[in-house]
């Protein structure tokens, strides 16, 4: 299938290193040639991320994750094929055809299928895979849509609509005892129910950001943001559960980072969300209103 004039322009732009703001299901991402160190350092300046934060690699098939991996175990194959193209990165060891400021020096690699078609054709036209944290500055809020994205980070933008699921992907270590290290909209008892027990990550050290999700101030507006019900002094908001915000997680995830994004530029004082239940359900969603309010 011949993909479309901008895809193939995007396509171009991957192979000459420059870098590309594309659509996936979860986040915009920016993307880079994950096998051209000189093109993943220009994500890391764009974004003013840190080099001790491992970047997820991008790839359209099974078969081209299998490639970038040292070892690709039975339960990664058993996920990969139940959940992509989807909102699940696998951590695995790295192939070392991988360049070291990908993984931020660390012998994994985080991999993940998204699932918006445009996604997979870029790749695909590209013929690389592609690495790509969201399309934000360092610890703001991720875009789900190409309004968020700040002017000036990538040398092209793909329009890909909104982001359907709205929040980033659910990543799971599987280097050692499978271990989750960072909840997403598919839950941590899915994905027991398929491979096993699975860990849940100890909170990382302060200053120590082996996994860049981790980072305890990061997904955060610029308006000051509560975890409860309680009105401040000033111009702001209560977005209660079931009421301003969807009762269920999909469809809360969904328009998260939307509602946040509008918000911010409204000039409120303050933003107070109603806290959703602490279930596996919930757990993506939890985990990004805590590091939003840090
Ligand atoms: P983002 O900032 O959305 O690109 O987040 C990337 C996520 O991928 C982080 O939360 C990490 O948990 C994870 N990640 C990527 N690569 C690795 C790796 N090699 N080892 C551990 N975690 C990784
Ligand atoms: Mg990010």
């Amino acid at each position: 299938m011949t993909p479309d004039p901008s895809v193939r322009h995007a396509a171009e732009l991957i192979r000459a290193g420059r870098l590309v703001a594309f659509p996936t299901e979860t986040v915009y991402g920016l993307g880079a040639n994950a096998m051209d160190p000189d093109a993943v350092a220009r994500i890391f300046a764009a974004k003013g991320r840190p080099h001790t934060s491992p970047l997820i690699v991008h790839v359209d098939s099974i078969e081209m994750a299998r490639s970038l991996a040292s070892h690709w175990s039975a339960a990664a194959d058993l996920l990969a094929r139940r959940y992509w193209p989807g909102p699940l990165t696998l951590v695995v060891p790295k192939h070392p055809s991988i360049p070291d400021i990908v993984t931020a020096g660390l012998p994994t690699v985080g991999l993940r299928m998204p699932a918006h078609p445009l996604a997979l054709e870029l790749i695909r036209a590209a013929g690389v895979p592609i690495a790509g944290p969201s399309a934000n500055r360092f610890t703001e809020l991720s875009p789900t849509a190409v309004a968020h994205i700040p002017e000036s980070l990538a040398d092209y933008t793909l329009d890909g609509g909104p982001a359907r699921v709205g929040i980033e992907s659910t990543v799971l270590s599987l280097v050692d005892a499978p271990t989750l290290l960072r909840p997403g909209v598919i839950s941590i008892t899915e994905l027991a129910a398929l491979i096993g027990p699975i860990l849940l990550a100890a909170a990382p050290a302060e200053g120590a950001h082996a996994a860049p999700g981790m980072h305890a101030r990061h997904y955060r507006p610029a308006t000051p943001l509560y975890l409860d019900t309680t009105p401040r002094a000033g111009k702001g908001v209560v977005l209660r559960m079931g009421q301003e915000m969807p009762a269920d997680p999909q469809p809360y995830a969904a328009v998260l980072y939307e509602t946040l994004h509008r918000l911010d530029t409204q000039s409120l004082d303050w933003i107070a969300i109603e806290p959703p239940p602490n279930t596996p359900e919930w757990a993506g969603i939890l985990d990004r209103l805590r590091r939003a309010v840090a």
